[in-house]
């Protein structure tokens, strides 16, 4: 049914004492579909490593949009790109070329290796990229065989067929029928791996460090074995570095620590600093599709590319993966001094990309403290946090972080959950 004016009708509504916050979380509730928990505030601002809500709470961010906002909130880099980009050209059609997307598929095989580019908008698009691609090699190269080898407690994304390729258990029994084709083996177990792989494989999709599995970091032993399999049967190897990539880990990309080369590497969340985009690159050989076979109203989208120009441009020239690395072993430092006290373990992961586990099941708590707080923090599980900051995130907003983590940590003991 078509209410006129709603909003009107429920400002107006008796009760003029609810505040505006209130009365957005009110409409939210009315109006959003439920998808998931969120606390009861409305975030209004971001500027570099803070957030705002409306009730002008500031907030210490060390989720960064989950790994995304990479150049902090607001850049100038972005804001000048879009108003550079939206004053020249939004949208040409994906049926021509435009200058910005050249220009970023320039940038990013010069930086990776890789020689060509696919853009979309999200990470599971990309990733619908290279499980397709996989497939047109099976059928191209390999006779037929369109199998996908992942593995167990990775994270590939939410359509349902990155859904069917992410190997998560309580995923397992949701919206069958689910996309076929997919085998999930154990995370660094290379003999299982070996005995996945067979002639109906087409391709091998891992991520070097599981992020929503809980930061698990790829053995080196393990990821040279995966590559040598491939080759060995002809499999196209996909790294998954949507959280991974630019910079995250210490380097621009972490198949970079591994001194291993995917066939196909697939970007996201950073890529846009918190813009709407993502990549699947590709080596030469894997240049197969025709037209027809995958495509996108967004694909090149000329404001998407040209933020993602300014942010891995930022990335590189600022060499910010080495801030990444820098601050994240110094977080990793301050983590482990009060490790005891607090009975913090299995401190772990690459640059910014970081997690310990709980000594209780006690992870929802302490994010809800530590909003309390003012400091944003994650718990992919009840007995782990993980940390995902900024690459821009300095020594002292560091300090700032360990403080605030530790004054909710003593909050929950109080509260006996620690
Ligand atoms: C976030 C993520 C995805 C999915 O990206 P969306 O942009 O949410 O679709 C896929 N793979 C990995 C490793 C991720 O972290």
């Amino acid at each position: 049914m078509f209410e006129p004016d709603s909003t009107a009708a429920s400002a107006g509504s008796p009760d003029r004492s609810d505040t505006m916050t209130e009365q957005l979380l009110a409409d939210a509730e009315r109006t959003i579909l439920y998808t998931a928990d969120r606390p009861g505030i409305v975030m209004e601002r971001g500027e570099g490593m803070y957030l705002w809500d409306t009730e002008g709470k500031r907030y210490l961010d060390f989720i960064g949009g989950w790994a995304v906002t990479c150049l902090g909130h607001s850049p100038a880099a972005i804001r000048e790109a879009l108003a550079r980009q939206s004053s020249t050209l939004v949208n040409a059609s994906p049926a021509f070329y435009n200058k910005p997307m050249i220009e970023l598929a320039r940038l990013l095989t010069r930086l990776s290796g890789f020689d060509k580019a696919f853009f979309a908008s999200s990470g599971a698009e990309a990733n619908e990229g290279a499980i397709k691609l996989a497939r047109k090699h099976g059928a191209v190269n390999l006779g037929g065989a369109s199998e996908i080898v992942t593995a167990t407690n990775g994270f590939h994304g939410r359509t349902l067929a990155t859904m069917s390729a992410t190997g998560k258990a309580r995923w397992e029994p949701l919206f069958a029928p689910k996309v076929p084709g997919f085998k999930h083996v154990p995370f660094n177990d290379a003999a299982s791996m070996r005995t996945a792989v067979d002639g109906r494989t087409c391709a091998v999709m891992l991520e070097l460090v599981q992020g929503e599995g809980g930061v698990n970091e790829a053995d080196a032993d393990y990821v040279r074995s995966v590559r040598e399999l491939c080759d060995e049967s002809g499999a196209m190897l996909i790294f998954d570095e949507i959280q991974t990539g630019l910079g995250r880990t210490g380097n621009m990309f972490a198949f970079e620590h591994y001194g291993v080369r995917p066939d196909v590497l697939t970007l996201g969340k950073g890529i846009g600093g918190g813009f709407p985009l993502s990549a699947m690159l590709a080596a030469r050989a894997f240049d197969l599709f025709e037209p027809g076979d995958q495509g996108g109203t967004y694909t090149g989208q000329p404001l998407a590319m040209a933020v993602g120009h300014a942010v891995v441009s930022e990335i590189a020239n600022r060499k910010l993966h080495e801030n990444a690395e820098a601050v994240g072993e110094y977080v990793k430092n301050g983590l482990s001094r009060i490790a005891d006290a607090y009975g913090l373990s299995r401190i772990r992961g690459k640059g910014l990309l970081l997690a310990f586990d709980l000594h209780a099941p006690y992870g929802p708590d302490l994010v809800a403290e530590c909003l309390r707080g003012g400091l944003l923090i994650n718990s992919p599980s009840p007995t782990a946090i993980r940390l995902m900051p900024p690459l821009i995130v300095t020594k002292e907003q560091a300090d700032d972080m360990l403080l605030l983590l530790s004054e909710a940590l003593d909050r929950c003991s109080r509260r006996s959950f620690g």
